[in-house]
């Protein structure tokens, strides 16, 4: 060799030398376990040939990964049915209130108090009665008719 500088490398510490550049240790590093100069490092290093190999890459750190949307390989348990949930029950018939009546509840009126119940059952076609309450409003078995059918009214 001749380089005066390389009187300090022994064999040992050129073996030292080189497994702590290529564990990765910095030149610094190395030059202070070593207690040289940093430039003596890269020096020696240079004159090694390890220099211009460089040192075994750090792992590329892999890109993360984008998220995907999870395949689900098992299908989902399917949905319970909707469970409609059951209408209140309606009003006893001859029991509704003005306000219960729907637009094709029979309009009979019921009871003799100040608050008319009425019939509401379901109106029979053409009438604002129920079939019954129909019948019974054109038979003159009705004591006093409080409303007359669509059809009798029409005749
Ligand atoms: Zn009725």
């Amino acid at each position: 060799m001749g380089n005066s500088r390389d009187h300090d490398w022994t064999e040992a510490r050129v073996a030292a030398l080189s497994e702590l550049w290529l564990a990765g240790t910095t030149g610094l590093e190395i030059a202070g376990r070593l207690g040289v100069t940093r430039s003596s490092v890269m020096g020696k290093l240079r004159r090694l040939g390890l220099l211009r190999q460089g040192r075994p890459r750090m792992p590329i750190m892999r890109r993360p990964q984008i998220p995907q949307m999870r395949t689900n390989k098992r299908p989902l348990p399917p949905p319970e049915p909707y469970q409609v949930p059951p209408p209140p029950p309606p009003p006893a018939y001859g029991t509704l209130t003005l306000l219960d009546l729907r637009h094709n509840s029979c309009r009979w009126p019921e009871g003799d108090g100040p608050i008319y119940v009425f019939c509401g059952r379901p109106q029979a076609p053409d009438s604002s009665y129920c079939e019954a309450h129909r019948a019974r409003s054109m038979s003159g078995l009705a004591r006093g008719v409080p409303y007359l059918s669509k059809s009798v009214a029409q005749a």
